[in-house]
């Protein structure tokens, strides 16, 4: 046996400056330096299975990848043993003797700009192993590096400006690390302490946790099993470990295949929609791995943006190891698992929709905003993404939501196109003119309520051949009409007031007045040639850009069956200035229910005119 020599050196200058910081400064939540070390050694064995990817010969190949620790009270010890990479002589000056990089100088810094909340910043900014020195009066590390013909090495220090460095032997591949407890520190080594810390820190670390023989993380990559092997409380806990929620997720997507991808998912509907609740937009969420090694934790390019909601994992072995963050942005690979993965979930939104309509309901009212921003912005899935959207119905009590399919089935034969109203709420779709030439046919109309509604169906246009058409749009087709009402204004005399209320509103006002196959209540009705820029919409529109938009041109229609408009047409020979009075508020009225009247000033002098002439009569 050759003789060993112990060497004495220095921690470079910041690294000495850290340690006095750490050790002294930050005397909150001492317990996090297991979870520290514990991560260093998960990171180790992280970095071994790569290696065993692309080396052939790696010393102690059939050791376990799992992480033990032992404590003994008497002793005032831990040790925590990883059979992951090891370090070589170089490597451990490099790695625990200096903080290459900015490290240290970042770190400083960000200590004093942060006050107490140090414990982040630790592992943050790459200075963990030196937090057992917040606990231990030494420190030893028992060292051998993966390589076949590696020696393996002891460091100690005791954290006050020295470590030594000795070779020695008969150590096993990866890290050993003994920390030797302060007296006002020994309740660390207790066995029920260790566990309570790896618990609240390190339960999901992705590699076995023993703690003196028994084996004490949940985790699993639970990706990885089969369907029938996942229980609903572990999925639970990966789902809030992953998603850093609180709440029980709403449902989750589990999916495997190997060919012609080698596909492991685990995907996840939050229990709550925060962006609905006012919170901020989601970020991409869902981490992508090769073979349980993490490759990106928010990949933008893994699932199209109106899936941002979904939270989980994607593991695939087809992925190159040494992918870049920014050569995997255009990888034809993760195009292809997006295309893959989109598919897969709309599919289980589609089973869950014909199988359990209420689920399917729940589903849509928390996160039905999002398949309608896929139906305008992902045109790939457009159709698919159309027959998951529901809408409230004039066929159909409040509450309740119809597909498009089922709209199209219910359809009469004489009704061309599906039509849509859209209106603040169920009450005024209920009372809105639009709707009574639609109720007179018995033809159902689908109400929608929010900007976006308008935006999804102008965007799809058509469904199953049938035109998507606004019942406030000017060209419908709206058949002969079978009720039409006998004792109504003659034609003569009906085309003669259209003229006289057209001379009255000008041009500008109205591009053309006519009689109206549409009205049963209703005395005079406006009609918009571009359906976009019709009634709501057009305010929706002014409040997401600021400006008004020009006031679209509008189409008058009258109801020559109305007593009013019976009564107007008289009102011409005998009292000309009150029937324009009576034309300029029929014409406010009707834009008001066309969402069209910003300024009700010159409206509301106009009434108190006819109110002052009513009260004389
Ligand atoms: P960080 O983990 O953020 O890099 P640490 O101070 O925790 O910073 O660890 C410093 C370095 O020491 C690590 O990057 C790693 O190279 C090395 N190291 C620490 N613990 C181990 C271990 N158990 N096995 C192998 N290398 C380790
Ligand atoms: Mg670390």
């Amino acid at each position: 046996m050759t003789t060993r020599t112990q060497e004495t050196h220095e921690f470079q200058a910041e690294v000495k400056q850290v340690l006095d910081i750490v050790v002294h400064s930050l005397y909150t939540d001492k317990e996090i330096f297991l979870r520290e070390l514990i991560s260093n050694a998960s990171d180790a064995l992280e970095k071994l299975r790569h290696k065993q990817l692309s080396e052939k010969s790696i010393f102690d190949d059939h050791l376990a990848l799992e992480i033990n620790i032992t404590s003994n009270e008497t002793a005032k010890t831990i040790t925590i043993q990883d059979f992951g990479i090891g370090m070589t002589r170089d490597e451990l000056i490099e790695n625990l003797g200096t903080i290459a990089h900015s490290g240290s100088k970042a770190f400083l810094e960000a200590l004093k700009a942060n006050g107490g909340n140090s414990e982040a910043l630790i592992g943050q900014f790459g200075v963990g192993f030196y937090s057992a020195f917040m606990v231990a009066e030494k420190v030893e590390v028992f060292t051998r590096s993966w390589e076949k013909d590696a020696s393996c090495y002891h460091w100690a220090s005791d954290g006050s400006g020295q470590y030594t460095l000795e070779e020695t032997e008969g150590e096993r591949r990866g890290c050993k690390i003994i920390v030797h407890l302060k007296d006002e520190f020994k309740e660390f080594a207790q066995k029920s302490r260790i566990e309570n810390i790896i618990q609240r820190y390190s339960n999901f670390v992705s590699f076995p946790i023993h703690l003196n023989g028994d084996h004490v993380n949940t985790l699993e990559a639970l990706w990885l099993k089969s369907k029938s092997e996942l229980k609903d409380e572990d999925l639970k806990a990966f789902y809030q470990f992953q998603a850093h929620a609180f709440d029980e997720p709403f449902t989750w997507m589990h999916f495997t295949t190997d060919a012609p991808l080698d596909i492991h998912t685990l995907l996840f509907v939050p229990g709550e929609n925060t962006e609905q609740l006012g919170l901020s937009r989601y970020e991409a969420n869902v981490s992508l791995y090769c073979r349980k090694v993490l490759i990106d934790p928010n990949p933008k390019q893994l699932l199209p943006e109106w899936l941002r909601f979904l939270k989980g994992v994607v593991d695939s072995a087809d992925l190159p190891l040494n992918i870049s963050r920014e050569s995997m942005q255009d990888s034809a690979l993760v195009a292809k698992l997006k295309t893959v993965l989109t598919r897969r979930f709309l599919k289980m939104l589609e089973t869950m929709a014909s199988e359990d309509k209420a689920r399917y309901t729940e589903f849509w009212q928390k996160f039905g905003n999002f398949i309608k921003e896929g139906v305008v912005t992902d045109f790939g899935h457009r159709e698919q993404l159309s027959k998951l959207l529901r809408f409230e119905s004039s066929a159909q009590d409040e509450g309740t939501f119809t597909s498009l399919e089922e709209y199209t089935s219910r359809m009469l034969e004489c009704q061309k196109d599906i039509y849509f109203l859209q209106a603040p709420n169920r009450s005024a779709a209920e009372q809105s003119p639009y709707l009574e030439a639609f109720k007179a046919r018995n033809w159902e109309v689908l109400f929608i309520y929010e900007p976006i509604d308008n935006f999804a169906l102008s965007h799809l246009a058509t469904f199953n051949d049938k035109q998507l058409v606004s019942a406030d749009k000017d060209t419908i087709d709206l058949g002969t009409h079978t009720e039409q009402n006998q004792d109504g204004l003659p034609e003569e005399a009906t085309n003669a007031l259209c003229s006289w209320i057209q001379e009255t509103l000008g041009n500008k006002k109205a591009s053309s007045v006519t009689s109206s196959q549409r009205l049963s209540e209703t005395p005079m009705i406006a009609l918009c040639s571009d359906s976009m820029m019709a009634g709501n919409m057009r305010k929706i529109l002014e409040r997401v850009q600021g400006t008004s938009p020009e006031e679209p041109p509008i189409k008058i229609e009258i109801n020559p069956s109305h007593p009013l408009i019976k009564q107007l047409a008289s009102l011409q020979d005998t009292h000309p200035d009150r029937g324009k009075l009576i034309i300029e508020q029929l014409y406010d009225n009707a834009r008001i229910a066309a969402g069209l009247l910003d300024n009700p000033n010159a409206m509301v002098k106009r009434i108190n005119t006819l109110l002052e002439q009513l009260a004389h009569e």
